[in-house]
């Protein structure tokens, strides 16, 4: 027989059962490419003929790759709350179902409905985010990069910024301080050494062509030790004595009074702004707890100058981003903390924790796993050093087998002194059947 005559048709693809519900569009385009490749190999005879079952399983296949989302859920076991990794801040689904009923319908966006003409973006976030932060204005763009982008190409753009050597931070690799201001056309003028920047230092830069004093949050390392740098509130006193702009960049600004105590080094927004700063930037989903987004804050005339730039357009956020930015800052007025995960998750108890833990280890049975307590850290750039205490199932085994084995069904943990934990602080509630079924197919129920 002819070996060609082993190749299927397509329309017997199509017919298979494998593809009842399947969109007949792609199964014929898979199918169409599969069977060339075989005609090519029979032609060439680098095949007999064709197994016309795993031809059809291929197929299959094939079909399935392309419907499987490469965005999956995970349970993040890790104990880091923020992890840049996987996802930063987590949206309440109470938020975002309040959101959607913009999201989901037209809106006002760019709609002014007492006049009936062309509206403005920015206004909508503005007035509850004023309320919150009880500053003169706000203007939210695509993240805090770009907030520091935007600032520094407007007011700093062929004239000099000045920053402490001890804050040219870089935060996750791809965001430098002096680069950015580079691509912004600032000049850097970098003052003081690395663990030691004093006022005298900053005096000594200022020349005629400075603009700005900027502070810039270490967030993601600290020195320790022997080191000096000014308060946000010295460096504001020196910017306003010498009429210079001041601008803080906060990375990961937080609100309300956090359950640890974070020293003297990490202050809350409303601390911040006592000093009536300038300008500030943060991140919308660090500490904040909501979307990606770069919130700025301060003088009304300065936000009024960002607007004006081109830039912004560029930089704008979209109706689903101002949507649930709003719907986080009303819950932040509303004092409604379940509904900013990553500050519930920070504020659960460590009896709360146990708890929880305790009743997964009582399912899964003595011999497998055991409760230990343990430490975990924020993440995200956020509040290195500061350790938080957690609680922690440790899951008995080759650690290095466990993790492999619990990543292949989406949940991270981490490995500590060679056991492998689940860490009840990065736990969600509705997600620990879930994890109990898990646990008990790795450890062979
Ligand atoms: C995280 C961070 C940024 C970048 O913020 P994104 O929202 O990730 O763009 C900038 N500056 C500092 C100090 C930060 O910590």
């Amino acid at each position: 027989m002819n070996p060609l005559r082993t190749l299927p048709k397509i329309d017997k693809c199509l017919a298979h059962p494998l593809f009842q519900d399947a969109n007949a569009t792609w199964v014929m385009k898979i199918a169409r490419e599969k069977i060339e490749t075989l005609r090519q190999a029979l032609l060439c005879k680098e095949l007999e003929y064709v197994d016309e079952e795993a031809l059809m399983l291929e197929i299959k296949k094939a079909y399935d790759a392309l419907f499987t989302p490469s965005l999956k859920p995970l349970i993040n076991a890790t104990g880091v709350i923020l992890h840049t990794n996987m996802g930063r801040s987590l949206i309440s689904k109470t938020l975002l179902e309040r959101a959607s009923t913009v999201i989901c319908n037209y809106s006002n966006l760019e709609y002014n409905l007492e006049e009936g003409c062309r509206g403005e973006r920015y206004e909508h976030v503005s007035h509850h985010l004023k309320a919150l932060l009880g500053v003169e204005d706000v203007l939210v763009v695509n993240n805090n990069a770009s907030a520091v982008f935007l600032i520094l190409n407007t007011f700093a753009k062929a004239k000099e910024v000045i920053v402490s050597r001890g804050e040219l931070v870089e935060i996750g690799g791809s965001f430098r301080i002096p680069e950015v201001m580079k691509q912004s056309g600032a000049t850097l003028v970098e003052v003081g050494a690395t663990n030691k920047t004093k006022k005298s230092d900053y005096e000594n830069a200022i020349s005629e062509n400075t603009v700005m004093l900027m502070k810039v949050h270490q967030s993601n390392f600290s020195i320790e030790g022997f080191s000096e740098a000014l308060c946000y509130e010295e460096i504001k006193r020196l910017a306003t004595q010498h009429s210079l702009l001041d601008y803080y960049d906060l990375g990961s600004g937080y609100l309300p009074k956090l359950p640890y105590n974070l020293g003297n080094r990490e202050h809350s927004l409303h601390e911040i702004l006592t000093c009536n700063p300038s300008l500030i930037s943060f991140s919308g989903d660090k500490l904040f707890g909501s979307v990606q987004a770069g919130i700025i804050a301060g003088r009304a005339d300065l936000i009024a100058q960002l607007k004006k730039n081109q830039l912004l357009r560029m930089l704008r956020v979209d109706k689903i981003t101002l949507s649930l930015l709003e719907e986080s800052i009303k819950a932040y007025l509303k004092e409604e903390w379940e509904e900013i995960p990553t500050l519930w998750l920070l504020f659960r108890s460590i009896e709360e924790l146990t708890q929880r833990a305790l009743h997964v280890k009582e399912v899964i049975g003595e011999p497998y796993c055991e409760l230990v307590k343990s430490e975990t850290y924020m993440g995200g750039g956020t509040l290195p050093n500061r350790k938080f205490p957690t609680i922690a199932l440790h899951v008995k085994g080759k650690a290095t087998l466990l993790e492999r084995k619990f990543r292949e069904n989406f949940v991270i943990g981490r490995i500590e002194e060679d056991k492998f934990l689940l860490d009840f602080r990065t736990i969600l509630p509705h997600n620990e059947a879930t994890l109990i079924s898990i646990i008990q197919r790795i450890i062979g129920y």
